[in-house]
Formats: C-alpha cells, structure tokens, sequence
C-alpha cells in the first residue's frame, strides 16, 4: 500500500507537483538535488511512500529504508567519486525540518570529520 501526505512537500516532489532536479530513482525511492546545497554535490534520497522520519520508516519497514541507502549509496558514486557522508536528521533537535524521511548525502568535496 503506498501512502502519501497531501501537506507534504516531498510526496509533492514524489508526485511531480513541485519541481526538482532529479539525480536517482528506484522502485521505491528518490533522489534529487537539495535546493541549498552544503557541498558540491548535495543530494536528497526519499522513499515514494511517506514515513515521517528514519526512525519511523526503522520501525516499520527496514527493507524499504536498505532501498533507501542503497539509491543514496548509488547516486553517490554516480554524481562523485562514491565518497560520501550521508546524514539522517531525525527529529527537530536534530534539525529536522521536513517530516518526510530523506537521507543527505553529501559529497564532491573534503568534508571536514567531527
Ligand atoms: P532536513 O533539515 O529536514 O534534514 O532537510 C530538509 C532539506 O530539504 C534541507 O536541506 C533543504 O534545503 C531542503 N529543501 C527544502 N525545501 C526544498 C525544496 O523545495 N526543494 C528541494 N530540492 N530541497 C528542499
């Protein structure tokens, strides 16, 4: 059963509604280049369903959030060198500010370690 949110914006994305550039997909997710980029290659990888973030989509389905890292994993090697941080922002402390599980992945430059 696929399930969308129509308040949010990357089911919009998902759907065609709002426009993005468009770097990856799969069966069961997306990817798309962030719209304020923190590294050369800046891309975000969201599944087609909406789950509200990782640890929801965790729960829930972990095969569909393995697609997930494996279309981040791909885009990464496809846009860059395959060297690449992905983050997961989970929760507004973490910074999360779209409630649609997507992973970053940045890239393209030396990220400095923390
Ligand atoms: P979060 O802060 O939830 O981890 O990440 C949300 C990301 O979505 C941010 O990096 C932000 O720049 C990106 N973003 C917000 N609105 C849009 C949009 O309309 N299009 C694209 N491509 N990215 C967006």
């Amino acid at each position: 059963m696929t399930t969308t949110d129509p308040d949010c914006l990357f089911c919009k994305i998902v759907a065609g509604e709002v426009p993005a550039e468009l770097v990856g997909e799969s069966a069961t997710a997306i990817a798309f280049r962030d719209i304020a980029p923190k590294a050369p290659v800046h891309a975000l990888v969201v599944t087609r369903e909406h789950h509200p973030d990782v640890s929801a989509l965790a729960a829930s389905d972990p095969a569909l959030l393995a697609d997930l890292v494996s279309l981040a994993d791909e885009v990464a090697s496809d846009l860059s060198d395959g060297q690449y941080r992905m983050i997961f922002n989970c929760g507004p402390k973490a910074g999360q500010t779209v409630f649609h599980v997507h992973a970053h992945v940045l890239s393209g430059t030396h990220l400095a370690g923390f």
